[in-house]
């Protein structure tokens, strides 16, 4: 199998003003496609690593750009720079409707083509198969000089569609995609378990200091939420992100949140 060197990016940011460039699924029972995109992303490299791929993520700062078109320098720059043989940048799809479903994988080139119809084959095994698209007016096509496609794993604003994602590892299809072949996962790395697992970030007994750790993420595009726990008459306000079903899941928000300074456990629901 021939060795890659690889670059993922993560699409969107947040801006200076807090807004997230992305689509936000969260108000039809879905996911914020920014957020759900870079708590995996770093699992995508994993597994690409693991069968001997050099692979660099890479997200947009936040809260530092003013337009979102500061996110095409900054990532088509870095894009051309790196030496990559591929470029794969990460998205969610959304319909107006919010009734859309499915995957598909864009490109521009013939060699974009084979790579977008691997991984197009491998997400197809859970999501909708909507094939892959030629796509000549996106800058992560058209102003990368690697071969690149562009990932719509499925859609965040659909309820069904997030539901199958909860229960899926993402990242090791994306990964096997990407690779063109099987990446052997640990059993429980990747296997729906029947338990749910969160990620604490924080627990406190006082609720404002909750509160504000919650605000915190919220505005980072991390859906948090409190829960509360009686200790013997003592409520304890717990901080945590997220319900994954699979323990990589979890994993991959852990991850993303300790790489964001923040502390991180997972916990079992
Ligand atoms: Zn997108």
């Amino acid at each position: 199998m021939e060795r890659m060197k690889i670059l993922l990016t993560v699409g969107h940011s947040i801006l200076k003003t807090g807004v997230c460039t992305s689509a936000d699924g969260r108000p039809y029972d879905g996911v914020l496609e920014y957020a759900y995109n870079k708590a995996i992303v770093n699992r995508v490299a994993v597994y690409l690593r693991r069968v001997g791929h050099t692979v660099d993520a890479l997200i947009c700062p936040e809260l530092q750009f003013s337009r979102s078109t500061d996110e095409k320098d900054y990532k088509v720059q870095q894009a051309n720079a790196g030496g990559y043989d591929l470029v794969a940048e990460l998205h969610l799809n959304a319909s107006a409707l919010h009734n859309g479903r499915g995957c598909e994988v864009l490109y521009i080139s013939d060699a974009g083509k084979e790579v977008a119809q691997r991984i197009q084959e491998r997400l197809a095994t859970v999501f909708k198969d909507r094939g892959v698209a030629y796509r000549n007016n996106l800058y992560m096509l058209t102003q990368t000089k690697p071969v690149a496609v562009m990932i719509e794993s499925f859609f965040c604003d659909n309820s069904a569609d997030c539901e199958l994602a909860e229960k899926t590892d993402v990242a090791l299809l994306i990964a096997e995609g990407i690779h063109g072949g099987d990446i052997a996962a640990t059993p429980e790395e990747n296997r729906p378990t029947g338990v749910l697992y969160r990620v604490q970030t924080g627990a406190f007994a006082v609720r404002e200091n909750a509160e504000r750790l919650l605000e915190e993420l919220k505005k980072k595009g991390y859906e948090a939420f409190i829960t509360t726990l009686d200790l013997a008459g003592q409520i304890l306000y717990r901080v945590q992100v997220g319900a994954y079903s699979v323990h990589s899941n979890a994993e991959a928000m852990r991850d993303r949140l300790l790489e964001d300074g923040y502390d991180a456990v997972i916990v079992q629901v």
